[in-house]
């Protein structure tokens, strides 16, 4: 049965185990009464698996805390993308 997530105006977050066929609109907050409403969130796919759970992890954490890419990844060389087409000659440089 999957579970659902509620939140009231107080911002009280509440799970609720339903079945697909009778998924409430509201419930009734289990801290303060208020009604709470449906929650929609990205589903939990992937959780699983480790590798799945450290992506969603990262991406959760990188909303609020972009990481700063200083480099290359170890192992791998820049190259300089070359052209040989005469009209890139014309694109402005940096
Ligand atoms: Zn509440």
């Amino acid at each position: 049965m999957p579970t659902y997530e509620f939140v009231c105006p107080a911002e009280h977050l509440t799970a609720h185990r339903s079945s697909i066929t009778d998924i409430p609109v509201t419930i009734d907050c289990p801290e303060c009464g208020i009604r709470a409403r449906r929650v929609y969130g990205a589903p939990h796919l992937g959780r699983s698996s480790a590798r799945g759970f450290a992506a969603l992890e990262r991406s959760a954490r990188s909303a609020h805390e972009p990481e700063v890419v200083r480099g290359t990844h170890p192992g791998t060389t820049a190259t300089a993308r070359v052209t040989r087409n005469p009209l890139h000659q014309r694109l402005p440089r940096d």
